[in-house]
């Protein structure tokens, strides 16, 4: 038998949004010992920059009572994350319970940051994600969760809602699975139809319904394409209380997506981040050991984002050239770190932003140039793999190398691995069927005069 995860979370309400939020836990056939972790917290992330609540008032117990335990930092199964185990004093016996209580984060002076999987409160209410306010059990294997939120300290109608469910939701499911969710709780406003919906908890002073409703065909579209007819799609909108926002964090079928309070909104551009997050919920590689599997994750992202609405006739030609040459010309073309290795760049991301956005342009252009080699021979598409894998069953570079190698033979991997060496790539002549314009330029790089590319439309 599976072993079972009951989770309720009662949130507070006081002051027009959520003060705090006491979880409580129980599971059944959860393994623990002094010697292996009742629970595990996953804490400073992203080089430190998403943390763990605060929390108060831990306690663990089982059917013999009360639970002694001690604290200690193990190795994390995402090198992007500190992990810290609890480990009891004696032997679980029959249910393991635990429950604490974990306040909104307070902001260090100054942040201004991106990710957007901490615990943060606003007018209306709080936001995050499961890794970042849930204790979670050690293991790997399949949990039968039952996921319940008790609402009697909140106003009436107020909504729970995670990626994916709102209200009390069962499901089996992995606690990666459960980690990497999302959810806002509070008085949330909407703009939903059957399959997507914007949640929001201040009222900014942008119209989100224009936007929302250029989205959902184009979500429609992208569900029909990746053979997905179930797919349902959650954006929740946090308030963030400095000036540079509008960044976005994604887990499957949600994303948590940012706006100043001060203003200074970009409708077009935050279009594009929501085409580009809603797009995250298929192609997928594993990137446990983070930098391997980026330049697919976020390129392939790039490439469905940007080719689907294009061929799909939702977005024109002036859109997509004007995509092209912020994504691949501005992020990769010109961006000072444009030769470093894929590996290497995970060291320096959190400071150095255009590094970080290396592997988005990167792999998008490489996509598409093996799409076209793969055309020009008659070897099918890159669409080919990316369907056959997805958050629930990762690619690995291996999938990728076979599959190189099958239809297009050695040179292709190797090609591959000079990609990922940061070797400067050229656009392939027959890139993107050959639908625009693809113009060479010399700029200026490190102060060097450098061979660069742009798009245009074709007249
Ligand atoms: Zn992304």
């Amino acid at each position: 038998m599976r072993p079972e995860l009951k989770i309720e979370i009662r949130p507070y309400w006081e002051n027009g949004t959520v003060s705090f939020i006491d979880y409580e836990l129980r599971g059944q056939r959860i393994k623990a010992s002094p010697d292996i972790p009742m629970f595990c917290r996953y804490d400073e992330a992203f080089g430190g920059l998403c943390p763990f609540p605060e929390m108060d008032y831990l306690e663990a117990g089982d059917d013999r009572g009360a639970l002694c335990y001690r604290e200690k930092e193990i190795t994390s199964f995402n090198s992007g994350m500190r992990c810290f185990g609890y480990f009891p004093e004696r032997a679980v016996e029959g249910t393991l319970s635990w429950r604490y209580r974990a306040y909104p984060r307070i902001l260090p002076e100054g942040y201004r940051s991106s990710p957007y999987y901490d615990f943060r409160a606003e007018p209306g209410g709080l936001n995050g994600s499961g890794f970042f306010s849930l204790l979670l059990p050690a293991t790997e294997r399949e949990l039968d969760v039952r996921l319940r939120w008790n609402m009697s300290s909140m106003p009436p109608g107020s909504r729970g809602i995670f990626s994916f469910g709102e209200g009390t939701v069962e499901k089996t499911m992995k606690v990666t699975e459960l980690g990497i969710s999302l959810f806002t709780v509070g008085m949330v406003r909407a703009v939903e139809n059957d399959s997507l919906g914007v949640y929001y908890l201040s009222e900014p002073e942008f119209e989100i319904r224009p936007i929302a409703e250029k989205l959902f065909p184009i979500f429609q579209y992208e569900k029909n394409f990746f053979h997905d007819p179930d797919a349902k799609f959650k954006v929740f909108l946090r308030r963030d209380p400095f000036v540079i926002s509008n960044g976005g964090s994604a887990c499957r079928y949600a994303f948590l997506s940012g706006y100043s309070a001060f203003g200074g909104f970009d409708p077009e551009k935050w279009f594009n981040v929501l085409i580009h997050e809603m797009t995250h919920t298929w192609p997928y590689m594993d990137d446990s050991n983070v930098g391997e599997g980026t330049w697919f994750t976020e390129g392939a992202t790039e490439y469905y984002c940007t080719w689907l609405p294009y061929v799909g006739g939702f977005l024109d030609d002036d859109f997509t050239v004007k995509c092209l040459n912020e994504k691949i010309g501005k992020r990769y073309y010109q961006n000072p770190f444009r030769e470093m290795p894929n590996m290497e760049i995970p060291k320096i991301q959190w400071k150095e932003r255009s590094a970080q956005e290396c592997p988005y342009g990167r792999g998008f252009l490489y996509l598409a140039n093996t799409d076209a080699q793969l055309r020009r021979a008659g070897k099918g598409s890159i669409d080919d793999i990316v369907k056959q894998f997805g958050w629930d069953r990762p690619m690995h570079p291996g999938d990728w190398k076979d599959f190189l190698r099958e239809r297009l033979g050695q040179k292709a991997v190797d090609q591959f691995e000079e990609m990922i060496g940061g070797k400067l790539l050229e656009p392939d002549p027959d890139i993107f069927e050959n639908r625009f314009q693809v113009v060479k330029d010399e700029i200026e790089l490190n102060g060097q005069k450098v061979l660069s590319y742009h798009f245009e439309t074709k007249k």
